[in-house]
């Protein structure tokens, strides 16, 4: 392993690798896709992470099948995700919780925080939001609290809750030290859309504590999310530790993250080009700079690449 990585440096490895081994045994990790595309290489990469850890460490893997946003779901997708991964030798069976089959679980807490005086209706639209406060709108925007006091109908309207100056700090397993500040990052946090979707940030936290995660791990793109995420559990009085492990991104190019838009590297496409399971895995984990070259790595030998 591995000298001149970009991505994951040779020293930088071997520490996390020993730091990883430090981790108790029995802990519970999860994957956690959306169903609005395929699987494509960038969730591979994500899965030798999780698989490949939680084997090393003797973790437990959960599979949640994220469809909190029913605009961007789409049917088939379920299935084609539950089907690669059992493809990819990952899975044995099609165990997995989806987030649709816990609306109520949603809809109690944010009841509940509702009664707390923590949750009030906003009409606001993007746009306006981008008017008042001049943000950009390439910059993730930080919701001013227009509405806090405005009393709004929940028809129509998205639900914020109210997230109080907190700075939530914690020893991410891969990149360190993170101090984050969601109250000046994003403000008053979207919990419900205007279409009365449930918002990733709130469903998430919610199902880590429900469904007894005890480690996250998961692509550096959504870093910035961690500290709000702890924040909700701390309103949600979430007590269990939640440790994290940031792993880096495939990237396409410097501007572009790999998306699932990108037809050409589904794992459905790559099969269909004749990749084996094997194949797949180590050529995501060389994209990760995980391996020197993009050798076959079968599901069950991941582990190697973190001892
Ligand atoms: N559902 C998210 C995705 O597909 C992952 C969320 C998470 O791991 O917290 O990117
Ligand atoms: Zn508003």
């Amino acid at each position: 392993m591995k000298a001149g990585s970009t991505q994951c440096e040779a020293h930088v490895l071997a520490e996390i690798r020993q730091q990883l081994q430090t981790l108790p045994r029995g802990l519970r990790t999860r994957f956690a896709p959306s169903p609005t595309g395929y699987l494509h290489l960038g969730h591979a990469a994500s899965a030798v992470f999780v698989w490949g850890i939680a084997q090393s460490i003797e973790a437990d893997v959960v599979l949640r099948i994220e469809d909190h946003d029913r605009g961007r779901v789409r049917p088939g997708y379920e299935k084609a995700i539950l089907e690669d991964l059992i493809w990819l030798g990952l899975m044995k069976t099609a165990d997995f919780f989806r987030q649709s089959d816990h609306w109520d679980r949603y809809e109690s807490q944010m009841e509940a925080a509702r009664s707390r005086g923590l949750v009030y209706a906003c009409t606001c639209s993007r746009r306006e939001i981008m008017e008042r406060t001049g943000e950009a709108s390439h910059d993730e925007l930080r919701y001013d609290g227009h509405c806090r006091t405005r009393g709004h109908a929940d028809h129509h309207a998205g639900l914020r809750l109210r997230l109080d100056p907190m700075t939530c700090a914690f020893d991410d397993l891969w990149t360190g030290r993170q101090v984050q500040r969601p109250d000046e990052q994003c403000g008053d946090l979207l919990i419900r859309d205007r279409d009365g979707n449930w918002t990733y940030n709130f469903a998430v936290s919610l199902d880590d504590a429900a469904e007894d995660i005890d480690l996250v791990i998961r692509g550096q793109d959504l870093l910035p999310a961690t500290g709000r995420q702890l924040q909700l559990r701390s309103i949600f009085g979430v007590t269990k530790p939640l440790r994290f492990l940031h792993h880096p991104l495939i990237w396409e190019s410097p501007e572009r993250k790999l998306s699932k838009r990108d037809g050409s590297t589904s794992l459905r496409h790559l099969r269909e080009q004749g990749l084996s399971p094997a194949m797949i895995l180590g050529q995501a984990a060389h994209a990760v700079g995980l391996l020197d070259r993009p050798e076959p790595v079968a599901a069950p030998e991941l582990k190697g690449l973190f001892k």
